[in-house]
């Protein structure tokens, strides 16, 4: 299992995320980016993968570093 977590106050809404992984993440109603998989938003959001997939190409691509993937 992977966790991938979301710093998402930080979010600028550049929307690479959302481009690269979009069976991940998308826009919340506030306009930052959200992890799906949750129902509601928080701060920070974490949560567990079997396959964090397009995830880790999220997190190189997030220009003020807040997706984080750990293995
Ligand atoms: S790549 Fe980073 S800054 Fe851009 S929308 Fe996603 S979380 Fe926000």
């Amino acid at each position: 299992m992977a966790k991938v977590e979301l710093e998402r106050m930080m979010c600028i809404s550049c929307g690479n995320c959302i481009d690269i992984c979009p069976d991940f993440f998308e826009f919340a109603g506030d306009g930052l980016s959200h992890l799906k998989a949750l129902k509601n938003t928080e701060e920070t959001e974490e949560i567990e993968v079997e396959d964090p997939s397009c995830c880790t190409q999220a997190e190189e691509l997030c220009p003020v570093s807040i997706i984080h993937v750990y293995d």
